[in-house]
């Protein structure tokens, strides 16, 4: 049975803790028998997502983002001096606590924390001191300055996709006039490929859905974009969203689906009621619900679940696993999602700036989309930039731009490497500026970060692989294991205290972690240190303790005691 929203574990479960502050052993058996689910399936899901505490939080639940481009721990550390708290924990009185979360999709507003799961951003020392006043106050969040909540979509630069939003309907009418199968074709003639990173050819996956043995079938929108740096679905589901729900209807038209799932991230909560508010209008409309457009038949509607703190279920098979209630463990595959996918039906997952060029290729036609960038890569991408410019933003480009034309365009200066398509994509110097964003050359789900001289990039590929350690799943070895080895040995090196030993042992680990995981977190985990050493070994150098191997026990000055004791300095002292 397909879990209602409303009744959805990963709702259930946040509805309680809003109330309660935390999730207890009494509420993880009072939910599981009103969900009729395994209790321990509700434990195993409380502990998995990082949004669920089982420990009270404090009234006002403060979690400052950890990310390179919007956040910074030293206000985290200001504001818990000014509270007289410690990083982690809840205050003795239960009015705050202070932890921190992964990226929030906030890169373009600067420092950002969330607080009670809304997002507030343009940190600095004095919205700080401002902050901890209001909460010793106990002034209630309606209450605060209003724009510290607002959230602009600084689009800078505006291609096909974002030129102007797209008219409700206009899709699903083109696709009632001329057919499904025409439509499918555009999408085929287009070249659309997903713009998750992967790049799929749109039309193949959702062709073999469509032709999967079952009887039921479902669209899947990933709105869980968790790579740090990235933010253009924000964008894309705060402006143009329905240009997504167009394009999940028009899928679900071609393949024959009734149900379809946007899985929006923990951190896009705030969104939550504004597309509900769409959807709402659609049904009214005639655009969802049954019989849409008055054709007989085509029945089909969206319900929503937001995600709590995981990263991994950006990756499409613990997204689905997710959706089915569970910890967002990825599936071994084959079977793909298109055959068999969210409950074992076939299933497309795309993401929901494809879904929304799906909708405009089918208005517009495939030579609209076509004309558009390069021979492998046709059409447009979106980009989010952050970090070291002067306007950080959305920014649309034809594929096939150069790292270069994009950092004179967005007023960077003095740029000493750029992080392309977030952590797991790649981190590059001055030297590479001159290649393209493309499939076949710099690929991107979408993150451009960029690092000036004034920043320490070996503290930023620290940074990235404590991400991965942080957001390893730990449901196989190599990755559970191998990502914490990696976090330690860049500990050991930025503190100063590595040896080229080390760098050796980095690189042995990395190769062995991106050769053996289950799944893409682990395989790209290792991606900063390697692309670290690779175009910045001077950087890493640089830190080391010195050259020579230093073993973690010194034999000699353990030994030194005994040697003593026993009036013996020769050397076979030591046998
Ligand atoms: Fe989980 Fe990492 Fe293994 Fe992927 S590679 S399944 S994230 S432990």
């Amino acid at each position: 049975m397909n879990p209602k929203p409303s009744e959805h574990l990963l709702h259930a479960l946040h509805a309680h803790q809003q109330q309660h502050r935390f999730v207890s052993d009494q509420a993880i058996c009072d939910i599981a028998s009103r969900l009729n689910l395994p209790r321990a399936q509700v434990e195993a899901v409380t502990e998995f997502y990082s949004f669920f505490h089982r420990n009270p939080r404090g009234r006002f639940d403060l979690l400052f983002s950890t990310c390179t481009s919007c956040g910074d721990l030293s206000l985290q550390q200001a504001l818990c001096e000014k509270l007289g708290i410690n990083a982690g924990e809840t205050r003795g009185d239960g009015l705050v606590s202070i932890g921190e979360a992964s990226c929030i999709g906030m890169c373009d507003h600067g420092a950002s924390l969330l607080i009670n799961g809304l997002p507030l951003h343009s940190l600095d020392s004095e919205r700080i001191g401002k902050i901890a006043e209001l909460i010793e106050a106990e002034t209630a969040l309606e209450a605060w300055p209003a724009e510290w909540f607002k959230i602009d979509d600084h689009i800078h630069r505006a291609d096909l996709l974002l030129q102007e939003p797209l008219e409700s309907g206009a899709a699903l009418r083109v696709v009632e006039a001329e057919g499904a199968d025409a439509a499918l074709e555009k999408i085929r003639f287009s070249d659309l490929r997903g713009r998750g990173g992967a790049g799929f050819s749109t039309a193949q996956k959702w062709q073999f859905c469509r032709e999967a043995e079952g009887e039921s079938r479902y669209v899947i929108c990933n709105a869980d974009e968790g790579e740090p740096g990235t933010f253009k679905d924000r964008v894309l589901l705060t402006s143009y969203a329905d240009a997504v729900f167009e394009g999940m209807a028009l899928c679900a038209r071609i393949i024959n689906a009734k149900q379809g799932y946007i899985y929006l991230r923990g951190e896009y909560r705030y969104l939550l009621e504004s597309l509900e508010a769409a959807l709402a209008t659609r049904r009214e409309v005639g655009l969802l619900g049954s019989s849409i457009l008055g054709i007989d038949g085509f029945d089909f509607d969206i319900a929503i679940v937001v995600g709590a703190g995981a990263y991994i279920c950006g990756e499409e098979s613990a997204l689905i696993e997710s959706l089915e209630e569970k910890c967002g463990n990825p599936r071994i595959r084959p079977p793909f999602p298109v055959t068999s996918g969210y409950m074992g039906k076939p299933t497309v997952v795309n993401n929901v700036e494809t879904l929304a060029a799906a909708a405009g290729i089918v208005i517009h036609g495939e030579r609209w989309f076509r004309g558009a960038g390069t021979w492998q890569s046709r059409g447009t991408k979106i980009l989010s930039v952050s970090g070291d410019c002067a306007k950080p933003g959305i920014y649309e480009y034809p594929f096939g731009i150069t790292i270069q034309d994009i950092l004179n365009q967005c007023g960077a200066e003095n740029t000493q490497a750029v992080q392309i398509g977030g952590p797991s994509g790649s981190l590059i110097g001055p030297s590479k500026f001159d290649h393209h964003i493309a499939f076949e050359d710099l690929a991107t789900g979408g993150s451009f970060m960029i690092f000036d001289s004034s920043r320490d990039l070996l503290e930023i590929i620290h940074n990235f692989t404590n991400f991965f350690a942080h957001e390893s799943c730990g449901f196989c070895t190599p990755c559970r294991v191998g990502t914490t080895l990696l976090k330690n040995g860049m500990d050991k090196v930025c503190s100063g205290h590595g040896t080229a030993h080390d760098l050796d042992e980095l690189k042995a680990t990395a190769a062995l972690v991106s050769r053996r995981s289950h799944c893409g977190l682990g395989v790209t985990a290792p991606n900063p240190i390697r692309d670290g050493l690779k175009h910045f070994p001077e950087l890493f150098e640089a830190r080391l303790l010195h050259q020579e191997m230093e073993p973690e026990f010194n034999l000699d000055a353990s030994l030194e005691e005994a040697r003593q004791l026993t009036h013996r300095d020769d050397a076979e002292a030591h046998l």
